[in-house]
């Protein structure tokens, strides 16, 4: 997935924060976790140097952020921090979406660190030299227009219903 990540992270925040008073800082949390996945691109490009998929990283293991979120639910309930578990849900479920989109074109590992077992919805096939072709003249890319036209849609109606 390139361009629907942020989009989809909106979608999925609007939704998680409706009718909520701290609506906006709800969405700003969604937003960020929405790409957070893919910051381990600095790790594949100025460490790594490319030696393994970035998908395989840590940072695009959905266990690891389950794990994340469980933590930071204990502590919220043990330091009586009640108010901040909805944020944890916007951020769980945006980074799971980043995930789940991710598993079309791309192999996520679910299960790590258990299993190896991954999930690559669709493969795109290498059809061009410079493979970022392949994936725009794919079927997969007209989605991620749809998702960034419902998300400048919803973006809209609700700036509309604010004013
Ligand atoms: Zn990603």
């Amino acid at each position: 997935m390139f361009i629907a990540h942020l989009p989809a992270g909106y979608l999925t925040a609007n939704l998680l924060a409706r009718k909520h008073k701290n609506r906006s800082s709800l969405i700003a949390v969604g937003l960020v976790c929405s790409i957070l996945p893919d910051f381990d691109l600095l790790w594949f490009y100025l460490v790594d140097n490319r030696q393994t998929a970035h998908h395989e990283y840590f940072f695009h293991w959905p266990l690891f952020w389950c794990f994340l979120a469980f933590a930071t639910w204990i502590l919220s309930w043990i330091l009586g921090q009640g108010q901040i578990r909805r944020y944890i849900l916007v951020a769980l479920t945006c980074l799971l979406v980043h995930m789940l989109l991710d598993s079309f074109a791309a192999e996520i590992y679910w299960l790590r660190p258990f299993s190896d077992f991954h999930l690559n919805a669709v493969e795109v096939p290498a059809k061009f030299e410079w493979w970022v072709w392949s994936f725009v003249f794919h079927w997969t890319f007209a989605v991620e227009i749809g998702i960034c036209l419902a998300a400048a849609i919803v973006f809209l109606r609700n700036k509309k219903n604010a004013i």
